[in-house]
């Protein structure tokens, strides 16, 4: 839609498990477990990722930075290439209706494709509508693990909502509403509609 890349830090690291890479074995047990990856090694993920060609008329930035390390690193990294970041978009959510969410999450691990099994299931049940392979639920969204995530939230991302409402850049949007007027917020916060 937007004809830029969707860069999720998350999808990377999963990417790696699936492909048994070096980087993969080291952090698979903490995915699992719902920490975060240390800083030196996510904040070199994104610098790679980010230098790529594709990366040169813009990009979406998805689950990173997590921390104020990360956040300050990726400014370095900007400084560095003349670039900055346009906005930070939080949307805003309850703990409660994000354990409902991400424990009733299902994905595609062939194609990606993501389910929630009351507001958007497959067709078929346990199905992909797109690919036909069997879908399944991440590790990390269990609810023992998801409430772990809420917790690493609360004290380390969380405070990136200063940080970048400091820089003038956060824009805050309410997310517990359906998918699409959330999307319509963003486009027009980004000048696409
Ligand atoms: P996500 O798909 O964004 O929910 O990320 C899944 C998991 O990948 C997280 O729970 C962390 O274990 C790891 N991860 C993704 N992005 C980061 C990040 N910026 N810093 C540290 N760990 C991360």
């Amino acid at each position: 839609m937007l004809d830029v890349p969707h860069i999720s830090t998350g999808d990377i690291f999963r990417d790696n498990i699936k492909n048994h890479t070096k980087l993969g074995q080291k952090v698979k047990e903490i995915l699992e477990e719902g920490g975060l990856v240390p800083d030196v090694i996510t904040n070199e993920i994104a610098k790679e990722r980010l230098e790529r060609e594709d990366c040169r008329k813009g990009y979406i930035l998805d689950g990173y930075p997590r921390t104020i390390d990360q956040a300050r690193y990726l400014d370095d990294l900007l400084d560095d290439s003349d670039e900055k970041l346009d906005y930070v978009i939080n949307i805003e959510s309850s703990d409660e209706c994000i354990i409902d969410r991400l424990s009733k999450r299902r994905y595609c691990p062939a194609c990606g494709r993501i389910y929630h099994l009351l507001s958007t299931p497959p067709r078929k049940e346990g199905i992909c509508d797109i690919c036909g392979a069997k879908i399944i639920q991440r590790a990390d969204d269990k609810e023992e693990t998801i409430r772990d995530r809420l917790r690493i939230y609360h004290e380390q991302t969380k405070p990136l909502i200063d940080y970048y409402k400091q820089k003038g850049l956060l824009v805050n949007i309410d997310g517990e509403r359906k998918i699409k007027p959330i999307l319509e917020d963003i486009l027009k916060i980004i000048g696409v509609k």
